[in-house]
């Protein structure tokens, strides 16, 4: 097809040109999935070897994606719609496998939960309609603002999240039009690179290039180091903690960081603390609280503390004794740290070692009262552990709220049934998410209102990302005609 006296084939000769320069030209390079002898991976858990779009190191990862993305870039509309349809089907299809096998191979979380986190991910993360089209027309003629894709994205994942990660990123990039190599974490990577794997081969069953979705087989820092600076790589998404975080910010890229929380949930004098019992109790115990959004204290007003308690008690909740804090101290602290053998752990197994038995996989949480400077507090723990400490009356909840989240701006909670409140502690807790009179993953639109995401990037400010960040907006200005009215 030509535009204006130029040719298809000149563009493409142009392109390659400035890939060339830029340090790979992949254009013509054959296509090659699954790259070659990869080692069987060795590990207790029993994950299928994914192969479609997993490569052996990060420089081939990248170039096969960008040779993904030149050829998507000619698919008709439809053809990426239906891409992102069967890539929803394809892990609702095998959300039993990929669930019980990221439980096995990180050794984090619960099974159930993640059943129902792929499956909200696969149901309700936004694809190709949320990107819009704006058209402007006057005296001098027409506007159109469209989005347009980057290339290919860099996205590194984490071990807390690690197939619902890949799925909601690569949903909202391939919707977008771009291709994605993904640096998952190494205790993660088998399931992750099966989740590829059935991704890939859901695009390809939908028409779609091989590649546009690709992954480094045995992913490390230094991998990720390397994709960061990749010159074929435009823009880099992560999720994780805060050193992946600051990694990212001195890329050289443009970056799209979602970072650690450490989310309160203030209960004031005028919740329903049955119901608010009930909320904090499903938002903390969720996957074993190791979701960034989770409820990680609870910050209770004085007058409703000794109440909101006994509604606790009443929940599949083990509630210490004040001498019993010191022994749940020794197990799940080192010094200050976070002893890191805990996170994500059955709070039946921490009650377990702290000499409580009794205690199987029902239990969902494990709480005590403690000050406000306890390390519970203060940490993001990510573990079934839910420390709550009290304070004079709600104005005072709100200030501590925003102490103990550290400037995150990640999430909050409240429980509460007076305007004001509830009003004074949006404004001023500033996070990407705020949830009131619900347990925090209403936020994530499980069980709320709204799409999800779970890459909440609080530091670059996106929030709940979706395929509109991960676009460009172009502008295309005719003069003179198409208003016509
Ligand atoms: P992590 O920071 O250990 O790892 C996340 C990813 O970053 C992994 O792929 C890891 O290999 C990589 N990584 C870590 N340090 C790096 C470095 N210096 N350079 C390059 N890559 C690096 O986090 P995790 O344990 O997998 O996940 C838990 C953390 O992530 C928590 O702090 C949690 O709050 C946060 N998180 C945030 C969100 C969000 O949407 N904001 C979502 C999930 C998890």
């Amino acid at each position: 097809m030509a535009y204006g006296g130029i040719d298809e084939r000149k563009i493409e000769e142009i392109v390659s040109r400035v890939l060339e320069r830029l340090g790979g030209s992949v254009t013509s390079a054959p296509a090659r999935g699954g790259a070659g002898p990869i080692e069987a991976p060795k590990s207790k858990a029993n994950v299928p070897r994914g192969t479609n779009g997993v490569y052996q190191d990060a420089d081939s990862a990248a170039k096969a994606a960008r040779r993904a993305f030149e050829q998507n870039e000619r698919a008709p509309i439809a053809t990426r719609v239906k891409m992102v349809e069967n890539m929803r089907k394809a892990v609702l299809a095998n959300n039993d496998a990929l669930s019980r096998y990221a439980v096995e191979e990180t050794g984090l979380g619960r099974y159930e939960d993640k059943l129902s986190k792929n499956k909200l991910v696969a149901e309700k993360t936004p694809g190709c309609e949320i990107l819009r089209t704006v058209a402007m027309t006057g005296d001098n003629g027409l506007m159109l603002t469209e989005r347009a894709p980057y290339g290919v994205m860099l996205a590194i994942t984490p071990t807390t999240n690690p197939t619902e990660t890949i799925l909601n990123n690569a949903i909202g990039m391939v919707a977008a039009g771009n291709a994605v190599v993904f640096n998952t974490h190494p205790s993660a990577a088998q399931v992750c690179n099966w989740c590829v794997h059935l991704l890939n081969e859901a695009i390809q069953s939908a028409g779609g290039p091989r590649d546009v979705i690709t992954s480094v087989e045995r992913p490390t820092i230094e991998s990720a180091n390397a994709l960061m600076k990749h010159p074929l790589v435009r823009i880099v998404v992560v999720t994780g903690g805060p050193a992946v975080v600051k990694q990212a910010m001195n890329s050289g890229k443009k970056a799209i960081t979602a970072g650690p929380g450490n989310p309160p949930a203030v209960v004031d004098e005028t919740a329903n603390l049955e119901k608010g019992a009930d909320a904090i109790v499903r938002g903390a115990s969720l996957d074993n609280n190791i979701v960034c959004i989770a409820e990680k204290e609870v910050i209770a007003v004085a007058a409703i503390a000794d109440r909101l308690i006994e509604q606790l008690k009443r929940k599949p909740v083990l509630w210490l004794e004040q001498r019993q804090v010191r022994e749940l101290e020794r197990v799940i602290l080192e010094g200050d740290h976070v002893n890191k053998n805990w996170v994500g752990k059955d709070a039946g197994l921490i009650a377990k070692a702290m000499g409580i038995g009794g205690h199987g996989h029902d239990l969902r949480l494990i709480m005590c009262e403690v000050d406000e400077q306890h390390p519970f507090v203060q940490h993001e723990l990510l573990m079934p552990v839910l420390p709550l400490f009290r304070v004079r009356d709600a104005a005072e909840a709100i200030a501590a709220a925003v102490r103990v989240e550290h400037g995150f701006h990640h999430t909050a909670t409240m429980q509460s049934t007076n305007i004001d409140n509830m009003s004074a502690m949006a404004r001023v807790c500033n996070c990407s998410i705020f949830v009131k009179n619900d347990a925090s993953y209403a936020g994530l639109g499980l069980g709320g209102e709204g799409y999800t995401s779970f890459t909440i990037a609080s530091p670059t400010g996106e929030g709940m990302t979706t395929a509109v960040h991960f676009t460009r907006e172009r502008r295309c200005t005719l003069k003179e005609a198409f208003r016509f009215v």
